[in-house]
């Protein structure tokens, strides 16, 4: 029997009462670790972290709680070589992929240490200035934003068990509002394992982290109407959250990131020997190979003119046939495995979904694999479609419907010269997270600008001026903005510290002026 991880609730290692559920590496196929969370008094955990954890964390100040997030920080990258380990055998990723979660959770953590520490030493924030209520100046409104008094619990998916957990934990922790994670079960080991890390250095006061590895049964009821909850994962299961007694009767706030069909635009007018036409094809060719394209932000649908569409079909297939698969352990290896068969089984059948309205222009299906037994391995090659022409483009809906989670995009022409028909065809998407568009000419990239911004949460513009600056199209950076409209799930996370706004109540403050300047926030 392997090892059954410890859940941490109620400031106590627990372990389920049940045998558990194992988690298997996705190469090699072999049992590593069970979680279980059956028999956990969750009405105990939920009111010791609301309690304990959310009193102790309110009692301190932004300033001090950056310090322990500063302090989490260093305990996470003393112990960032046990990380990698875990990641390449639970998640089946080459080193680059694990990078992109752990150094990235780290990362995020880091920077909202630094941006913690200029809120200074006070409890609550300004929102705003204070606006005149009457003809005297005397009596004012100033809205304040004051840590909700409940639990943040983030249900997460499986795809970034380390940087899934920081990216919301450091602003919920950081606002003073205790955090209880339930990662996906298929991962939950580096969650689980960066959490005893952090508890073991004693950092945060007991209550304020605690982690629920196994079933989600019974989690959604224990909120609370001062509770919020993050979910991230499928659009299915975001509307059973969504649904919830605790979303609909009590008013929990929710926030959904759910699938999304991003999109990568390149520009009418460019020619076949356009640099903006190579960065596209390198972006496009990355985003597909990155963690196996199991990123929500990985690009699915490839918008090009379609006299280039030759072109860059031929540009990919000439990168994506270098692209090595197989087991991670393995140097000359550069995409490992996605997560398990089900997801393997998952890729397959969207792969199979969307063919019937696409050729097949890069087939990965066939690839050798590097080291790996492929009647045991979950890897899978990466594979291009194409809607093949701009009518093909218009007929198919189900590139813009479908998800397929894995090395996969498809290429989508349409009509040369008209961008008008690439926006419509792009906001077929219902909504994405992020859109990249490339392009030679910046007044023309700034034209395409709000034409995208109003269904994206993100718009990463790429010009030859900052081919070797950018941070790419997938990469979530806790500046910017993370989340989009519609489809990708109506969420907002990260974006510097607008992301504190979730873990706080906003108040209209109405008062003497001599009371307002008695109040001592720290201004956003
Ligand atoms: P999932 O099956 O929806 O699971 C997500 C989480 O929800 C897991 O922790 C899961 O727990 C839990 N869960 C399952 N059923 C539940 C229920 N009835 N009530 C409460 N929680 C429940 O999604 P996934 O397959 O892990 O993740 C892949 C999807 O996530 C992709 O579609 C991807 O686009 C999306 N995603 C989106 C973003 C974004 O920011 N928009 C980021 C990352 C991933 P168990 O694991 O224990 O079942």
């Amino acid at each position: 029997m392997t090892e059954l991880l410890s859940n941490y609730v109620s400031g106590q290692w627990q372990s389920g009462k049940g045998a558990g559920t194992a988690l298997h590496d996705p190469v090699l196929g072999t049992e590593l670790v069970r979680v279980d969370a059956s028999g956990l008094d969750l009405a105990a955990a939920f009111a010791f972290a609301r309690h304990h954890g959310g009193a102790a964390l309110r009692a301190l100040t932004y300033a001090q709680r950056a310090a322990m997030l500063g302090a989490a920080a260093k305990v996470l990258q003393a112990h960032r070589d046990a990380y990698y380990d875990i990641s390449t055998a639970n998640s089946g990723t080459v080193k680059n992929d694990t990078a992109v979660d752990v150094d990235g959770g780290i990362y995020t953590l880091s920077t909202y240490a630094k941006l913690g520490e200029g809120l200074g030493d006070t409890h609550f924030m300004h929102d705003g200035e204070a606006a005149r209520l009457a003809k005297d100046p005397l009596f004012q409104s100033q809205h304040v934003l004051t840590p909700t008094r409940g639990v943040a619990l983030f249900i997460n998916a499986f795809n970034f068990p380390a940087w899934g957990l920081w990216e919301k934990a450091a602003p919920a922790l950081l606002s003073g509002v205790p955090v209880i994670i339930k990662p996906a079960a298929t991962t939950a080991w580096l969650t689980q394992r960066m959490v005893k890390d952090v508890v073991d250095a004693g950092i945060f006061p007991a209550g304020a982290l605690s982690v629920i590895c196994g079933s989600s049964a019974g989690l959604m009821d224990q909120l609370e109407p001062f509770d919020v909850a993050s979910f991230t994962g499928s659009a299915d299961t975001a509307a059973i959250i969504r649904s919830h007694p605790a979303v609909t009767q009590k008013s929990v706030r929710v926030n959904i990131e759910a699938d999304s069909v991003n999109s990568a635009l390149l520009l009418p007018g460019e020619s076949t020997t356009s640099e903006a036409l190579d960065l596209l094809v390198k972006e496009v060719a990355r985003e597909m190979t990155v963690k196996s394209g199991q990123k929500c932000t990985a690009i699915r649908r490839v918008f090009v003119p379609e006299g280039l569409y030759g072109t860059v079909t031929q540009a990919l297939s000439a990168r994506l046939s270098k692209t090595t698969v197989g087991n991670p352990r393995n140097e000359t290896v550069r995409m490992g495995a996605v997560v398990n068969r089900e997801q393997f089984k998952a890729v397959r059948d969207g792969l199979a979904y969307l063919k019937a309205q696409a050729a097949v222009l890069h087939d990965g299906s066939t690839q050798t694999l590097v080291d790996a037994d492929a009647a045991v391995a979950c890897c899978v090659g990466p594979t291009l479609l194409g809607t093949r022409d701009a009518a093909g483009s218009d007929a198919a809906d189900r590139v813009h419907d479908t998800e397929v989670f894995g090395p996969v995009a498809t290429l989508v022409p349409y009509r040369n010269n008209d961008l008008n028909h690439a926006l419509q065809l792009i906001r077929r998407g219902q909504g994405s997270l992020v859109a990249s568009v490339y392009g030679t000419d910046h007044a023309a990239l700034a034209h395409v600008v709000p034409e995208l911004t109003d269904s994206h949460g993100r718009v990463h513009v790429i010009s030859p001026d900052v081919a070797a600056l950018h941070t790419g199209h997938g990469n979530v950076m806790p500046q910017s903005l993370h989340g989009g409209p519609g489809r990708a799930g109506g969420g907002e996370e990260l974006g510097g510290l607008r992301a504190l706004n979730f873990y706080h109540r906003r108040a209209a403050v109405q008062a003497s002026t001599v009371v307002l300047s008695a109040l001592k926030p720290a201004r956003v």
